[in-house]
């Protein structure tokens, strides 16, 4: 509906999935995850609910679809976003605060490990959320600076960064195997 989707497909297609654009909540049907990409997560959350499509994903979550979120897709799956009355999804026991790095001019490049990969993992942060508190059903698989930027919770995913910027699919990968 918004935001950095179309790189998000241009992974898909590389790990050998088949990716379509979920637009409706007839679309959700066919899909056994679903990623919310980077952009303005209160102009995602604002469509969601105006095309109907808030209450189709949650029951799908229900039901066993997974979801990985990133950046403003991160935000939108926190159970709380601080200082912010937005809608969320609700679904994940994190609490984020939204621009935690800074504005657009500040967006950067890092490395960090990843649990379980071999390599570091470089990340780009735009405008990005921070994790602040999480419970301990949640997994945090890479942290940077000290700070969670990497959570897995059932078959949620969540990132700070934007995974598809880079030419790196491990993330993806992982949330494959997840679903
Ligand atoms: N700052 C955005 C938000 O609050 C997230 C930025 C991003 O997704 N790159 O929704």
């Amino acid at each position: 509906m918004q935001g950095a989707f179309q790189k998000h497909l241009d992974m898909v297609k590389k790990i050998g999935a088949e990716g379509v654009e979920i637009r409706t909540s007839d679309d959700l049907d066919s899909i056994d995850g679903l990623i919310i990409p980077g952009g303005e997560s209160t102009v995602i959350a604002k469509l969601l609910i105006k095309n109907d499509i808030m209450n189709p994903i949650l029951e799908r979550v229900k039901s066993g679809m997974g979801i990985f979120g990133t950046c403003a897709g991160m935000i939108l799956l926190a159970k709380k976003a601080e200082e912010s009355d937005q809608p969320l999804l609700n679904l994940m026991n994190i609490t984020v605060k939204r621009n935690a790095y800074g504005r657009q001019q500040e967006s950067f490049e890092a490395s960090f490990k990843v649990k379980n990969f071999d390599e570091p993992f470089a990340g780009i942060f735009i405008r990005s959320p921070k994790i602040t508190e999480f419970s301990k059903e949640v997994e945090i698989l890479a942290e940077f600076e000290g700070v969670p930027i990497l959570a897995k919770e059932g078959k949620l995913l969540a990132c700070s960064f934007h995974p598809e910027l880079t030419g790196d699919t491990r993330i993806h990968q992982l949330f494959l195997e997840m679903i």
